[in-house]
């Protein structure tokens, strides 16, 4: 049980945060805080909570563009001009 005596920190968490939850940290690193995550309770919420946020935000934007929508419409305009041909 060595890993409290390691530099990670709450402090040094909340900071890194935001890389963590967008994987943009170094492996070292990203190991060091997940083992801190596995021991707090405070920053496995912190976490949790921007892992959370972060998957609503990417909901809302497939919501605004599906991936078949344009082409949907074209089928319909191509449909509509068709029939006035
Ligand atoms: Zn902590």
């Amino acid at each position: 049980m060595g890993y409290l005596s390691t530099c990670t920190t709450c402090e040094e968490l909340e900071e890194l945060l935001f890389l963590l939850a967008d994987g943009e940290l170094d492996a070292q690193t990203q190991e060091r805080l997940q083992v801190h995550l596995s021991e707090c309770a405070h920053c496995k919420t912190l976490f949790d909570v921007e892992v959370h946020l972060r998957a609503l935000l990417k909901d809302c934007y497939r919501k605004e563009v599906p991936a078949d929508l344009e082409a949907q419409i074209r089928n319909q305009i191509r449909t509509v001009e068709v029939k006035r041909d």
